[in-house]
């Protein structure tokens, strides 16, 4: 199989041109199968920030388009918070054209390698597939053609940079460079305004850098999209806090006519229980950044992490997962998750439960910590686990954990990861005194504009949902640009 870098030098070659006729031919015996994704091996990868997803091969890529029928309805789009033309870009993908594909998805999706790689996709553009909805049958692999196209466009270095209308002069700004603060950001530039992203942290990308891995998601690839917004005329400032470097009202006396607020939810919560300020126990927050952004998994750099042999994840999240495979990247021996609800609750995408399971990751489902036990320098090394069972379905809809009675037993640890959800950063709340703020501490905004209580502030993103996902923080992102550009224009 030929993997992206060996196929664009041998691009138009003969070689190009007999694999298209193979993967042409091959589509005519296409059966219903969904193409696998290729992987590192887990033995291999658990212990390396290899990428472990590896990519399409363009012949894979070619059959799998070609499943998609071209409905004449097409669901799959209304699944998609950014509502990609995906019938479009797949039947590009299918033709070959992999470069128009690229094109199609940037249309509406300033970030497609990110998202063709984190989205929750069986949960959304994948749920509505026809083959799902109607056949009962695997949907076509958006997410991994998606991927395919971005990368291919990425691996030649020939990026397209969609059109920007002629600058209008005036300037917003964009708290935060999180996935929302940049979807935002594209579709102000698209629309001619003085774009300024104002970022609190030294690096761009919000948790897309400091929060999902190199082994997820290779910053490399982020940092690609992010040129592609650059060059679009947008401008990063980091290390600018704001509310402190400046506020919002000094923004608007230097002549800022809108604001976006995507500052995201990175404030991690704790579940109060006795012994949780023993040393060795540490948020996800904490632990992922050091690693992510401070580069602590290279021996010797200022910022280091714990190197638990032995060390436990409390969570069921996407960043319970990436905490968990990341201990068994920095050297643990075991690693092991404790969530309260069964695994068909977790909260995590399916593929990284898989991922992590392959690679050796124990899972005490329906259990929950509930006392840390330390040894005599104050550092973990036990924990009282409780056994937990399902009761009624609560607000989320999921069952809730219920403790069983006299079921307590103890396991040891000498690390623990707490991923049991985050709040919002409450800075800019606290900074701006009328911005209407919900009792989670998250901006309200009106559902449709996503303008907050003060009109020239519009917010979207975690900071307004609470921990979600990638893609809602860009769909909020994007809607925000659209009323604040009929905002502005109103002025
Ligand atoms: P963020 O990405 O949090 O960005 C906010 C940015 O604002 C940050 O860079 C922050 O430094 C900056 N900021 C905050 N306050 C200020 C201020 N006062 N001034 C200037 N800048 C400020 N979602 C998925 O869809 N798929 C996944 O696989 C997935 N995995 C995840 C793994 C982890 C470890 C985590 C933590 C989250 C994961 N998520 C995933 C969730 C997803 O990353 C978030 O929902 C998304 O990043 C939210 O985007 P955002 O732009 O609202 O905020
Ligand atoms: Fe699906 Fe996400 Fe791509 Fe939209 S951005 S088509 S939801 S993978």
């Amino acid at each position: 199989m030929t993997n992206i870098t060996d196929y664009l030098k041998e691009e138009r070659s003969a070689a190009w041109r007999e694999e298209l006729r193979k993967a042409k031919k091959n589509k005519e015996r296409t059966d219903l199968t969904r193409v696998k994704m290729p992987e590192a091996p887990a033995r291999e990868r658990a212990r390396s920030y290899v990428e472990v997803n590896s990519g399409l091969t363009p012949e894979q890529a070619i059959n799998e388009a070609s499943r998609c029928i071209d409905c004449a309805n097409p669901t799959c789009i209304s699944g998609c918070p950014v509502g990609i033309n995906i019938p479009k870009f797949i039947k590009n993908i299918e033709r070959g054209e992999f470069l128009d594909a690229a094109r199609t998805l940037k249309e509406t999706n300033a970030l497609p390698a990110v998202c063709g790689r984190v989205c929750p996709q069986e949960k959304q553009c994948e749920a509505s597939c026809f083959y799902q909805v109607k056949m009962n049958r695997e949907p076509v692999a958006i997410g991994y053609l998606e991927r395919f196209a971005a990368d291919f466009e990425q691996s030649g270095g020939e990026i397209s940079i969609p059109e920007v209308a002629a600058a209008n002069g005036t300037k917003v700004a964009v708290v935060g460079s999180g996935p929302a603060g940049l979807a935002f950001a594209g579709d102000m530039a698209k629309f001619g305004y003085d774009v300024h992203i104002l970022e609190a942290l030294h690096e761009i990308g919000g948790v897309l850098k400091y929060g999902i891995p190199e082994f997820r998601l290779p910053n490399g690839v982020v940092d690609v999209e992010i040129e592609s917004l650059r060059k679009m005329g947008v401008q990063f400032e980091t290390n600018f806090i704001v509310g402190k470097t400046a506020t919002i009202q000094e923004l608007r006396e230097e002549g800022f006519k809108g604001f976006f607020v995507g500052s995201g939810a990175g404030l991690p919560r704790f579940m109060n229980i006795p012994g949780e300020n023993l040393v060795g126990i540490l948020s996800s927050n904490e632990y992922l950044t050091r690693v992510n952004l401070m580069g602590a998994s290279t021996q010797g750099m200022d910022t280091p992490v714990m190197r638990g042999k032995n060390v436990v994840v409390i969570g069921g999240g996407n960043t319970a997962m990436d905490s968990v495979r990341t201990a068994l990247r920095l050297g643990a021996d075991k690693a092991t998750i404790i969530y309260r609800r069964s695994l068909e609750e977790m909260p995590a995408r399916v593929e990284e439960v898989k991922h992590a399971q392959e690679e050796g990751v124990e899972f005490l489902t329906l259990n929950n910590p509930v006392e840390y036990i330390g040894d005599d320098k104050g550092r973990v090394k036990q924990i009282r686990v409780q056994k937990m069972e399902l009761g009624e379905p609560d607000q989320s809809g999921r069952r809730s954990p219920v403790p069983v009675e006299g079921s307590e037993y103890i396991i040891d640890a000498d690390t623990v990861v707490v991923s049991v959800g985050v709040s919002p950063n409450p800075l800019i709340p606290q900074s701006l005194p009328d911005l209407k703020v919900s009792r989670w501490g998250t901006l309200v905004v009106d559902e449709e504009t996503f303008q907050t209580s003060i009109p020239d502030v519009f917010a979207g993103g975690d900071i307004v949902r609470g921990g979600a996902t990638v893609i809602l923080a860009m769909g909020d992102g994007r809607k925000a640009a659209a009323s604040m550009h009929q905002y502005l224009q109103g002025q």
